[in-house]
């Protein structure tokens, strides 16, 4: 059954006050953002006799604020509007990249941050990017703001930890203290666009004094129900020389923090190994 407008109520608050209000009182209404998730299922009648809390009117979650310490991302920013920021393009590239790779420019140009993280697929292409830039998510709701590191925003497939009445607000990057010696994503998917991931990878590196790695951060995503910093890897990394030994042995430790599954997209071995040939490639120079 095709989606029936007639059997919905659309709630059109003109302000983030309105829409916590209206949520608050409405808290089975479903957020529609820019929708490109929320409108698979209404083809699919799902959404019939639903209400729906439209953001679409919602100014103030829709602009970049560059700030002292960070840039805060609206909930309601585009992908488009992520890519062509000439702040976020210097100094997260990683996520520039991302935002680049998810659908094709229709998708970019209305999906929102804040409704690709709220959709909490496992595929999620800007969760690696935003774990190692160690992005807060801001939420809001009856009880006040508060901020969830990206990756405890998840709880599982399609989960997470927002709470009744509780909106995304925004989404805060802070500056890294210093500036990467070096940084990457990479997604694979099946296709250059309108793909979903098979594998999704961001890393970044800080080189310190005598050769040796003074920090590493790297995140999967589609390797697991949520995206995945490589905690064990990123231990194992710290103070150590990069070489054949060191990456061959990182790489192994892939699997104490991923476990990626077979689904209709990929398997868990192909998965493993095109990830492993990632990380590698990250840790040796490789990957631009
Ligand atoms: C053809 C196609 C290709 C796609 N390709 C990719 C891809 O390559 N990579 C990728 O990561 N994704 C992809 N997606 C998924 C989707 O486009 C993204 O997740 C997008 O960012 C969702 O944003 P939206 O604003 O459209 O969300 P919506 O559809 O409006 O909402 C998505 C979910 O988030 C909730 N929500 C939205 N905003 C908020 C908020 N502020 N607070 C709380 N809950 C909220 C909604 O209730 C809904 O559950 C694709 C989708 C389609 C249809």
């Amino acid at each position: 059954m095709r989606g029936d407008a007639k059997s919905m109520t659309v709630l059109s608050p003109r302000s983030a006050a309105e829409a916590v209000k209206a949520y608050a009182k409405s808290p089975a209404a479903l957020p529609f953002a820019g929708g490109t998730d929320v409108m698979v299922g209404w083809n699919m009648g799902q959404l019939n006799g639903r209400a729906v809390l439209d953001l679409s009117r919602v100014a103030e979650w829709k602009k970049i604020t560059v700030v002292s310490d960070g840039v805060d991302l609206g909930s309601l920013v585009t992908h488009a509007q992520i890519q062509a920021h000439p702040v976020l393009k210097k100094r997260f590239p990683l996520l520039t990249a991302a935002c680049a790779t998810v659908g094709a420019a229709q998708i970019q140009n209305r999906g929102t941050i804040g409704g690709n993280i709220a959709n909490a697929s496992p595929a999620g292409d800007t969760f690696p990017a935003l774990a190692v830039y160690e992005a807060t998510v801001r939420a809001v709701g009856p009880k006040g703001r508060r901020g969830v590191p990206l990756v405890e925003i998840f709880a599982g497939v399609k989960k997470t930890t927002l709470k009744p009445g509780e909106l995304i607000e925004a989404i805060f990057l802070p500056f890294p203290d210093k500036t990467p010696t070096r940084g990457a994503f990479r997604k694979v998917g099946t296709r250059a666009a309108q793909a979903i991931s098979k594998t999704v990878f961001a890393g970044l590196l800080w080189n310190g004094k005598g050769g040796v790695l003074e920090e590493a951060r790297l995140a999967f995503g589609s390797m697991a129900p949520t995206v995945r910093r490589l905690h064990a890897v990123e231990r194992f990394l710290r103070g150590r020389r990069l070489n054949d030994v060191s990456i061959t042995a990182a790489a192994e430790l892939l699997t104490n923090d991923v476990s990626p599954i077979d689904d209709i997209r990929s398997t868990r071995e192909y998965r493993l190994r095109v990830s492993r040939n990632i990380l590698m490639a990250f840790l040796k120079g490789e990957l631009k």
